[in-house]
């Protein structure tokens, strides 16, 4: 099933994507409610007439999500890109849930306040089950489904600072969606062609296959440290190609176009908008 959240009227409302139109279910009010609530999934009914996806501003799928937590250097080329080793372990920082905005939504920064900002294309995983030391093995069963993420980055802020949080936290830098698709329907996350599209121009692609660590790892690797909630979101890093360690390097400007597709689960369009803080 693709799920979406998109706004009625200003309620933030829970569809189902169907051949182009957002149908209305009945069973749950908000992705967080299905997403929550146990056996919700199973009991949701779809109404049998859409709207077209065209005359329906969607949000992010999961518009406030309960934390958004984030693996850095989990893919190959993205760590030779810059020059450092791909970590033992997954390695795990946090996003601010500020950041979450929706398909179709500006990204915006105030140029005099960082000049370095960079697109990263992600596979993220929404949890469904309260996860607490998982063993690998079953760490796939506690998944609810999977989106596009655009991992935003301020890379000045970045590696100005001592840890990466501030820069990828900017309002707007984490864009989602543009629907949650739900695990039953991806056989297999380490097998979906990810890319990311730049003004037309194909600046990123891979395979989910080529992760350092799976998705499974990850999730096991994050229970053990802290307890995983229905609700968290996490992004499994992103392929090489990012704009930063070009040469030249190519950075995000105003009205610059970012896609994030990933071949299954969607594609994710925003636009970059600078302004004045
Ligand atoms: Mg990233």
């Amino acid at each position: 099933m693709h799920l979406v959240t998109h706004d009625d009227n200003g309620t933030e409302t829970l569809g189902v994507l169907r051949d182009g139109h957002v149908h209305a279910v009945t069973g749950a009010a908000t992705m967080a409610e299905l997403i929550e609530t146990p056996g919700a999934l199973d009991k949701l009914t779809v109404a049998p007439e859409g709207t077209p996806l065209a005359d329906v501003r969607l949000l992010a799928p999961l518009p406030r999500p309960r934390n958004v937590i984030c693996i850095g250097r989990n893919y190959r080329e993205h760590a030779d890109e810059e020059g450092t080793e791909t970590p033992a372990e997954p390695a795990v920082f946090l996003k601010t849930t500020t950041s979450v905005v929706g398909p179709g939504h500006d990204i915006t920064w105030d140029p005099a306040y960082t000049a370095q900002v960079d697109y990263e294309a992600e596979l993220a995983v929404i949890i469904g089950r309260t996860a607490r030391h998982v063993d690998e093995s079953q760490a796939l069963s506690y998944v609810f489904g999977y989106t596009c993420l655009n991992d935003v980055s301020a890379r000045d802020l970045q590696f100005g600072d001592l840890q990466w949080s501030r820069g990828k936290s900017l309002d707007t830098f984490c864009p989602m969606g543009p629907a949650l698709v739900t695990a039953d329907e991806v056989a297999d996350p380490q097998s979906l062609d990810i890319r990311c599209v730049l003004n037309g121009t194909t600046v990123q692609e891979a395979n989910t296959e080529v992760m350092y660590h799976s998705v499974a790892k990850i999730i096991a690797h994050c229970s053990r440290a802290f307890t995983l909630h229905p609700g968290d979101v996490i992004a499994t890093g992103t392929p090489g190609g990012v704009g930063i360690f070009r040469d030249p390097p190519l950075l995000l400007g105003d009205g610059d176009e970012v896609v994030i597709e990933i071949d299954g689960i969607g594609r994710l369009v925003n636009r970059c908008r600078t302004e004045k803080a």
